[in-house]
């Protein structure tokens, strides 16, 4: 897959710049190691080779889990480098002008370290600072609803903002400008806010989501890349109210850790009322189309998982104990163990699912209603809920087509 391109569909007058979304794969002062094999022989890594023969539980069962799956990413990432890799780089074009390439001179350092450039904001900061109710954005007249009557302006928190252009179009706050897709509906709030988006009749809710925990994680820690939540917080996600009356396909992103997987199955799922149906596998590779790491590395693996379930229709029934799978034809369509190969963006940014998954929501072929939660981007048509979903629609992630 290649995001930008996908990205791309969502705007009639603007481009994402390629340098902006593959930032750590062209200005690798982070290093993203150039091949899968490169590293294999330093010392760090020959000291974590050695702890294979000390795993302990956990360790023991992701490893098992690690090799009911390697060969068939093996697989994937041979055909990858037979059929794309050669011209990878040809996709990606980096026109190499002054304006597209991240300055660090005109960076303040802290929102530098987290990728974010002078003139973009720090919506989490924001959003601690007393003032923040009182903050805006302004939009043309008529082009967008909101909660409150028709107005230029609207609350830039805790306020649900649909843009029903049918264009994309630029959303203000003070000097910053913020591209908004095609027909996309946002919420700017922390999670004790998320409840906003709960329909009030189930045939409107959402029947497609993508969900992207903060994750506890001491590399999300160390760096400050943002802040993070405790797995009890996610239990109480409302997963089930915001789905469609027809049931919900859910597509969870997990990392490596065995403890999460173990959580997301046993207590997530079916905290949320979700039935497992198929785990995908996210490949990160290189411009060069190598993995990003060693396949076998224990703690440092080149993929991540997607865990996917169903949630049941609520059509017929009387309880939610009684709530049935029904129309299991679709079902049967969502492959397992599939493999997705992309060059990754910046930190913990995922490539778009939507036209993948839209195939397999259930219920009578109905048009889809997205919902990302814990979004740090907008998609066209679809509802971005986090504490920073215009995290990546600031204008200098675009350029004019
Ligand atoms: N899927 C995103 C992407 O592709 O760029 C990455 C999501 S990142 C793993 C998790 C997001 O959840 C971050 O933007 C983080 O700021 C946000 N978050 C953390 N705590 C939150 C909270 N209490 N309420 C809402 N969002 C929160």
């Amino acid at each position: 897959m290649e995001p930008v391109r996908v990205l791309n569909s969502g705007y009639d007058m603007h481009d994402v710049k390629f340098e902006r979304y593959y930032s750590r794969a062209f200005f690798t002062s982070v290093s993203m190691p150039s091949s899968g094999v490169t590293n294999e022989g330093s010392d760090t890594r020959k000291r974590k080779r050695k702890r294979v023969y000390n795993l302990n539980e956990k360790e023991v069962l992701a490893e098992n889990r690690h090799q009911e799956v390697r060969s068939v990413i093996l697989k994937a990432h041979e055909a990858f480098q037979a059929t794309v890799a050669p011209s990878l780089r040809n996709y990606i074009t980096f026109d190499g002008r002054d304006d597209c390439v991240p300055s660090p001179s005109k960076s303040c350092s802290s929102m530098q370290n987290l990728g974010i450039e002078e003139g973009e904001v720090n919506f989490v900061e924001l959003a601690a600072l007393w003032q923040a109710p009182l903050y805006e954005f302004s939009f043309s007249k008529g082009q967008v609803d909101c909660e409150e009557e028709e107005s230029r302006t609207t609350p830039m928190f805790n306020t649900i903002i649909k843009s029903s252009s049918r264009t994309s179009e630029v959303a203000e706050c003070g000097a910053c400008k913020y591209l908004l897709p095609k027909s996309c509906t946002f919420l700017i709030s922390d999670i004790s806010e998320v409840h906003r988006l709960i329909p009030g009749d189930s045939k409107d809710g959402f029947n497609l989501m993508v969900i992207d925990p903060p994750w506890e994680n001491k590399s999300v820690h160390r760096k400050s890349l943002y802040p993070t939540l405790p797995n009890k917080y996610l239990l109480s996600l409302p997963v089930k109210q915001l789905a469609h009356a027809d049931g919900a396909l859910v597509a969870l992103w997990i990392t490596n850790r065995e403890k999460l997987r173990h959580f997301a199955e046993t207590e997530l799922f079916p905290a949320w009322g979700v039935k497992m149906a198929a785990v995908w596998y996210w490949l990160k590779v290189t411009v060069e189309g190598t993995m990003v790491s060693p396949l076998d590395l224990a703690h440092h693996k080149p993929y991540e998982c997607l865990l996917l379930g169903y949630l049941p229709s609520k059509i017929g029934s009387t309880s939610e104990e009684s709530v049935q799978f029904t129309g299991s034809r679709e079902h049967a369509d969502l492959p397992d163990k599939f493999v997705l190969i992309s060059i990754p963006g910046d930190h913990s940014r995922k490539p778009p699912l939507k036209s993948l998954l839209s195939k397999h929501i259930p219920g009578q072929r109905h048009a889809e209603r997205g919902l990302e939660l814990f979004a740090r981007e907008l998609s066209a048509g679809w509802t971005s809920w986090g504490n920073e979903p215009l995290r990546f629609q600031h204008l200098n992630y675009f350029r004019e087509r």
